[in-house]
C-alpha cells in the first residue's frame, strides 16, 4: 500500500493544498487507487502528484465542508474533459450522492447529465463495512463542528486511518487500534479546540491506537508557520511511532517501511 500525501494543508492555508490523500494498492495488473477528501485546492494537486489521475477508482469524502469536497465539481468535470469512460464511485455519508450533483451543478450546471463515466454513490456509517477497490473499510464519527466520519482502509499489504477534521472519540480510537499509519488532523498545537485535533492529542491518539506511523496533516496555516520546525523535532523524538509532517508530495510505502520517502 503506497500513500502520497497530495494535500496537507487546511481550508485557509494559501501554500499548501487542502489535505487529500492518494492511496495505491493491489498489484501491477489490478492497480487500486483511492482519493481521500477532495477540497477546493486539491483537485490540480491530485492531477499534479497521481501517478495516473484517469485511473483513480473511489473517492471517499469525510464531511461535507468545502476544503473536503469542493474540488469534486473540477475533479469530476476534467474526467468528462479527459473523455473517461470507467465508472468512478464516491463513498461519503447519507446524502453523498445529492450533495456532490447539487455541488456539479452549482459549478457548471448541465454537465452531470453529460458524462460517459458512471458515478456509483457509497452511503458510509458507523458500525458499517465496505468492500470496495480490494479494500476493507470501517468507519466511527470524531468530534467536529459538522459530522465528520473518520475512516479505516484495510488491504492486503497494510492498514490506515484517516482522521478528516475534528477530535478523536472513543469510537474513533477504537477503529484505528493497530493500523499500520494514522493519518490525524492536528489544527492546534494542543487539545483545546472542541472540534478540531492537535498536535498534542494526535500524537497521544498514536500512541493509543499503536501506530507504526503517525502522519499529522491540516495544521492551521499561522500555526504551522511558527511550529513547523518545532513539530517536527517533537515527532521525531518519539520512540515507538515514525512520526512525520508530511509535505504535498511525500510518499509512504505502509507494506515496506524502509522505502518512505517523507521527511
Ligand atoms: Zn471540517
Amino acid at each position: 500500500m503506497k500513500i502520497i500525501f497530495t494535500g496537507v494543508g487546511e481550508a485557509f492555508d494559501e501554500n499548501l493544498p487542502n489535505t487529500s490523500i492518494v492511496v495505491l494498492s493491489g498489484d501491477r495488473d489490478n492497480q487500486q487507487q483511492v482519493l481521500l477528501d477532495c477540497g477546493f485546492t486539491a483537485a490540480h494537486a491530485f492531477w499534479r502528484l497521481s501517478p495516473a489521475p484517469q485511473a483513480l477508482n473511489t473517492i471517499w469524502i469525510s464531511h461535507f465542508h468545502g476544503d473536503h469536497f469542493f474540488g469534486l465539481p473540477l475533479l469530476l468535470l476534467r474526467f468528462w474533459e479527459e473523455k473517461r469512460t470507467r465508472s468512478l464511485t464516491i463513498i461519503g455519508q447519507p446524502g453523498i450522492r445529492e450533495k456532490v450533483i447539487a455541488a456539479m451543478e452549482l459549478a457548471y450546471p448541465g454537465f452531470y447529465a453529460t458524462f460517459r463515466f458512471e458515478v456509483i454513490f457509497i452511503e458510509a456509517g458507523p458500525n458499517r463495512q465496505i468492500n470496495q477497490s480490494g479494500l476493507d473499510w470501517s468507519f466511527a464519527a470524531g468530534r467536529h463542528s459538522q459530522r465528520c466520519l473518520g475512516v479505516r482502509i484495510d488491504g492486503k499489504s497494510g492498514s490506515l486511518y484517516y482522521s478528516g477534521d475534528g477530535q478523536p472519540s472513543d469510537e474513533t480510537t477504537a477503529l484505528a487500534r493497530g493500523c499500520d499509519l494514522v493519518i490525524h488532523e492536528a489544527y492546534g498545537m494542543e487539545p483545546i479546540l472542541p472540534t478540531h485535533g492537535s498536535v498534542n492529542g494526535s500524537i497521544s491518539f498514536g500512541r493509543q491506537t499503536g501506530t507504526k506511523h503517525l502522519a499529522l496533516v491540516h495544521l492551521n496555516c499561522q500555526v504551522r508557520k511558527e511550529n513547523a520546525v518545532l513539530v517536527r523535532r517533537q515527532l521525531a523524538a518519539l520512540e515507538d511511532t515514525h512520526a512525520f509532517l508530511p509535505e504535498p508530495g511525500d510518499t509512504l510505502n505502509i507494506a515496506e517501511p524502509l522505502e518512505s520517502s517523507t521527511r
